[in-house]
């Protein structure tokens, strides 16, 4: 099964993508986890993408596309993946489109989670990432998923590791800003992607506004 999955910041796509990837077995690659570990690493890649994330742009498309390509040819890839992430543009959705026709992959499904960009900014700058696993979620303004209390100290309300951390560019509203003056572009941004795919494939849409077990069962639901 190959699905991409599009959400704005902040609507619990990687969280809905985890448990994706669970009930498919399939490879849940996300871009922007690619390119932070690239980063941690001190690869080239990570250098060249660095300023870009800090500030909330794009990489850019003649380094993303050929990566996220490349990435779907991998052999964990064989039998399906979840791409998340990609892509962020028209001009990527142009590329993916023409890509999977060059090697004959099929596209099984669309996934959009839809959400306002004021939740989905407040979401965002709740959120805390656990240092044992990134899909244990926790977020300092959604009651279901607050971080547990333990000695006065936040901790993780899965694992209970401590050390919750935020990730830099969302504490940045301006980056967030960015960011999701990208996604919520239907000229040539993320939702001018989802519409290009949308007149192209199947488009299962997806209220991303109530919890967490409440949106993977909707998901998981239209899946079939
Ligand atoms: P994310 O973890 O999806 O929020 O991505 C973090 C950052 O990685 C984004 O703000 C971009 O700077 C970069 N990024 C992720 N996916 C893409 C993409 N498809 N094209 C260009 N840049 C991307």
């Amino acid at each position: 099964m190959n699905i991409l999955i599009f959400g704005p910041n902040g609507s619990g796509k990687g969280t809905q993508g985890a448990i994706v990837q669970k009930k498919y077995s399939v490879p849940h690659i996300e871009t922007g986890v690619i390119f932070r570990d690239n980063i941690k690493k001190g690869t080239d890649l990570g250098k060249k993408a660095k300023a870009f994330i800090d500030r909330g742009d794009l990489v850019p498309d003649d380094i993303t596309i050929p990566m996220i390509l490349n990435r779907l040819k991998e052999p964990d890839c064989k039998s399906g993946w979840l791409l998340d992430g990609f892509p962020r543009n028209l001009a990527q959705a142009e590329a993916m489109w023409k890509a999977l026709q060059n090697e004959k992959m099929k596209l099984d499904y669309v996934v959009e989670i839809t959400l306002s960009r004021d939740i989905a900014k407040r979401r965002i700058m709740g959120r805390r990432l656990c240092p044992v696993d990134n899909n244990h979620p926790n977020n300092i303004y959604i009651d279901a998923i607050k971080p547990a209390m333990k000695d006065g100290k936040m901790v993780c309300r899965v694992c209970g590791a401590d050390n919750l951390a935020s990730r830099a560019d969302d504490q940045d509203e301006v980056a967030i800003d960015k960011r999701h003056g990208i996604y919520y572009d239907t000229k040539t941004g993320t939702l001018a992607a989802v519409h290009y795919f949308k007149d192209r494939v199947k488009v299962l849409s997806v209220d991303g506004s109530p919890g967490v077990k409440e949106v993977s069962e909707d998901l998981l639901l239209k899946l079939g």
